[in-house]
């Protein structure tokens, strides 16, 4: 396989093991208006913009109470247990010797990610080796038109590094993620929870067993 002009990280599950912070901080938040989720249900909200997961969570608990709910409240619960959770998530196993890889090999490197800048900035804290990824896209970007599983955030992180998107690698976890960046036209390298069937990803994708075994030499 030739080498990458460009990878293209996702954050959330992939570099860093936040996604069982997220499900728990969406299930509670959930749980306050009287909905219990489902996992179905909370593998629906992996990779996802925040407010896309709140029109979502909205949506289910709305269908179940006919109560109408309002997404920042739903917001406003969430972000407290959140952000506990989030600030102490640890790194995907491989994750750090994978980006000293790529930096060892001057492969250019962006972050392609659903969260906020500040949401960022709050996990990568206890992570300074993320720092060696310097461009970034985030959730709510200015330039950012659409969320995954749209192809943007994958197309303005290649933009932003100069290269085309169908030159680069994306690493994702999620379906949406891997869709998105099916979408932008990369060669997608799949990261797969055991929980999430890989018949729900797009056709084309690359299955990782873990970030150590990323074919890059
Ligand atoms: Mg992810």
């Amino acid at each position: 396989m030739p080498r990458p002009a460009a990878c293209l990280f996702d954050l959330d599950g992939l570099l860093l093991d936040t996604e069982p912070s997220h499900a728990e901080a969406w299930s509670q938040a959930a749980a306050h208006f009287g909905l219990q989720l489902g996992a179905a249900q909370l593998l629906q909200l992996r990779g996802r913009r925040r407010l896309d997961c709140a029109h979502l969570v909205q949506a289910w608990i709305e269908a179940g109470s006919f109560r109408p709910v309002a997404s920042d409240e739903l917001l406003a619960l969430r972000q407290p247990i959140a952000e506990k959770l989030l600030a102490q998530a640890p790194a995907m196993p491989g994750a750090e010797a994978l980006i000293g890889r790529c930096q060892q090999l001057g492969i250019p490197m962006a972050l392609a990610t659903s969260s906020s800048r500040e949401a960022v900035s709050l996990k990568a804290a206890p992570h300074p080796w993320l720092a060696a990824i310097e461009t970034r896209v985030h959730g709510d970007d200015p330039q950012l038109q659409r969320g995954k599983p749209a192809p943007d955030v994958f197309l303005l992180a290649a933009e932003r590094l100069g290269v085309e998107a169908s030159h680069c690698w994306a690493f994702e976890d999620s379906p949406a993620g891997a869709q998105a960046a099916r979408a932008a036209g990369c060669q997608v390298h799949v990261l797969r929870p055991e929980a999430i069937a890989p018949v729900l990803y797009p056709p084309g994708v690359r299955w990782l067993n873990s970030l150590a075994a990323v074919p890059l030499d």
